[in-house]
């Protein structure tokens, strides 16, 4: 079948995204075609297109992480659900045999395809997915905050709850708290009963994470030894925080250690601010802080994550939605750092 797709047939700016119909087909007999009724735009979907994610991308391709549709056309293997479901695509499709998989983490399978990267994804009106990457909407779940929901609420799930350990009682600081991950962050942390900091880029956003319940907001200024400001330690003149969710790395990560309360965690989610930094190591183990990672979640969070979407437990922000020929302006508000919240693509609207 023919679909209409925006096509990355060379790396650059938002401009590359050209709209065309393309052939579609099912290659496997475990791969269903997929209607795109929402799609979530991620900033690693603006690394992909500038050809700056540092992995091997095969151009053309079609970008778009966080699909949720319905299956137009099942697969020929009679796996995966039947015409008409509303679906939620798994950013990433694990293997299944692997000893990851088979051990419940197939986040961390040897071999995963992710859609919008190692393969074609949502930015598009149709998409073919293997099955086994396929779940069912919880029902009455609208597809536009599945497909918002989908990395930010597994990812923050995941980092806050299952690699950062957060508890009830305690202290949380999450940085680029008005971003898609930041904002489901704040939410996290306050259904887990822990008393929420951020930080942000601009006084507008610092006030914007407090809308969204965090009890004090700092603005971060960009570089510098101390990013976090004076201002944070002259009103926290002590180490306060249990829990840092640091997407940025660099001196962002230094300067967390320095507010850890000893026993605090970081969780590392990101590192555009510095992949390499020095740390202190003293510091860490007469404090016996931790330093751990956080890629992507497995299935059972992502499952968690849309149902607690579905029965309202947790909202995504969504701050801008469009159609496919709107993808170049959200792309470019995005890169800007002028957009908030979670923008979503929905390519079978005309308008
Ligand atoms: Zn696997």
């Amino acid at each position: 079948m023919r679909t209409r797709a925006a096509l990355l047939s060379e790396f650059g700016g938002p401009e590359q995204f050209h709209l065309e119909t393309t052939d579609l087909e099912c290659s496997a007999p475990d791969e269903a075609i997929v209607r795109v009724m929402a799609c979530g735009i991620n900033f690693h979907d603006i690394d992909i297109r500038r050809g700056a994610s540092g992995r091997q991308i095969r151009l053309p391709l079609i970008l778009g992480r966080e699909i949720a549709g319905s299956i137009e056309v099942p697969a020929r293997d009679g796996s995966g659900p039947p015409v008409g479901t509303q679906v939620a695509v798994l950013y990433f499709a694990a293997c299944g045999s692997c000893e990851n998989c088979i051990t419940g983490a197939d986040h961390m399978c040897r071999q995963l395809d992710f859609f919008g990267v190692t393969r074609n994804g949502g930015y598009a009106q149709h998409a073919v997915v293997p099955t086994r990457a396929i779940m069912p909407l919880p029902d009455g779940l609208d597809p536009v905050l599945a497909a918002a929901g989908q990395i930010t609420f597994s990812t923050a799930l995941h980092s806050i709850l299952e690699r950062g350990s957060l508890q009830p009682g305690e202290t949380v600081l999450i940085t680029g708290a008005t971003g898609g991950v930041g904002s489901a962050s704040i939410q996290v942390a306050l259904k887990a009963g822990a008393t929420c900091l951020a930080a942000a880029g601009t006084p507008e956003k610092a006030q914007k994470a407090i809308e969204l319940g965090a009890s004090t907001a700092f603005v971060l200024s960009a570089g510098g030894l101390d990013p976090y400001g004076e201002t944070f330690r002259q009103e926290r003149s002590e180490r306060v925080v249990d829990l840092v969710v640091d997407t940025a790395g660099g001196d962002y990560l230094v300067a967390a250690l320095s507010l850890l309360k000893p026993g605090g965690r970081v969780v590392i989610v990101g590192a555009h601010g510095g992949e390499v930094v020095p740390v202190d190591l003293v510091n860490i183990f007469r404090n016996e802080h931790s330093l751990v990672g956080s890629a992507r979640a497995p299935r059972r969070v992502i499952e968690q994550a849309l149902s607690g979407i579905a029965q309202g437990v947790y909202t995504p922000w969504v701050t801008e939605r469009g159609p496919l020929g709107s993808l170049s302006q959200i792309h470019r508000e995005m890169e800007e750092r002028l957009l908030v919240g979670k923008a979503v693509i929905e390519p079978n609207q005309t308008q």
